[in-house]
């Protein structure tokens, strides 16, 4: 038997790099769907559900492509590309009959809602899924920061980083065999060790708000709902 759901609205922060699956850039259709069946059954579970989408399959401000480009424009294009992310996101989600609302920090009328923080809330209390794009609006950022904005702004009980690996290891479990890997942090123990969760801002953003942070892998099937019930393999940072 199942547990129950330990949270009753979390954030999902996925990294652009999620939604490529074995394509060197852009969006695999499988890989969107296959996420989206995964949101689904967590939202079937009655768990509130808003997502932060990351742009790093299509273009990010810090890329080589962009080292001729000004930083701020560049910073500018990884945002707009979040939105595109989202709005892929949003179509798989509402072709399996999930509601859905994309909201944009960069307003984009014709496109997307504006973010306005009472209407996702609104939204939300509907058991709309909130897809939340083009960052926090502002270059010199990132989507991680984005999310643990966005978690805290929403009230949200916990803020699920879905990644390429099962939790947070000491150095690249991919490359080093060693990596150790840690069931439970604090945020300082990231910060001091430099644990490269989240980037420090979106750490500190987290620990100031005592948003638990919980690390899992993408390509589990069915982790994301073990997450949300406290099951399965994940990191827990608070
Ligand atoms: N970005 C930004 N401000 C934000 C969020 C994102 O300038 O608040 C830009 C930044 O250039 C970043 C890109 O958008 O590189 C894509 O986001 P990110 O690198 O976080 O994507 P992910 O690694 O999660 O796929």
């Amino acid at each position: 038997m199942p547990k129950n759901p330990q949270y009753k609205r979390v954030l999902l922060k996925l990294s652009g790099e999620g939604l490529m699956g074995d394509k060197e850039f852009g969006l695999c259709t499988e890989t969107v769907n296959r996420i989206a069946d995964e949101i689904k059954v967590v939202h079937d579970i009655g768990v509130q559900i808003c997502l932060v989408i990351g742009a790093g399959n299509i273009f990010r401000g810090m890329s080589a492509a962009a080292s001729t480009i000004e930083r701020t424009s560049a910073d500018y294009m990884g945002m707009l590309a979040t939105v595109m992310n989202a709005l892929a996101m949003q179509s798989a989600l509402e072709a399996k009959g999930v509601q859905t609302r994309v909201q944009s920090a960069i307003p984009m009328d014709t496109v997307c809602e504006p973010f306005i923080r009472r209407r996702a809330e609104r939204h939300m209390e509907k058991n709309r899924v909130v897809i939340f794009a083009a960052g926090t609006g502002n270059p010199y950022f990132t989507t991680d920061t984005a999310a643990a904005l966005r978690a805290s702004e929403m009230s949200c009980d916990a803020l699920l980083k879905g990644t390429q690996v099962d939790g947070v290891y000491s150095a690249d479990p991919k490359t080093d065999p060693n990596a150790e890997r840690y069931d439970r942090l604090s945020y300082q123990d990231v910060l001091a060790r430099d644990l490269r969760v989240m980037d420090t801002s979106a750490i500190a953003l987290a620990r100031d708000n005592n948003l638990p942070i919980l690390v899992f892998s993408l390509h589990n099937p069915g982790a994301f709902a073990q997450v949300v019930r406290g099951e399965g393999t994940f990191t827990i940072v608070e």
